[in-house]
């Protein structure tokens, strides 16, 4: 299951979420649901050195 790095919530029906390798790490894939997008909500990679959005 795919989940929102910001809300812990399963991204699979969500059309307007996004999924990317992280800028740091390279190693980790952060999911922003549309839902955090949306709300700008922070997120951080598992890696703990890529903090976003930026
Ligand atoms: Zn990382």
């Amino acid at each position: 299951m795919t989940v929102c790095n910001s809300t812990k919530r399963s991204v699979s029906n969500d059309q307007g979420s996004v999924q990317f390798p992280c800028p740091k790490c390279g190693k980790q894939t952060i999911v922003r649901s549309s839902e955090a997008r949306k709300a700008g909500l922070k997120y951080t990679c598992p890696c703990g050195e890529f903090t976003g959005p930026n």
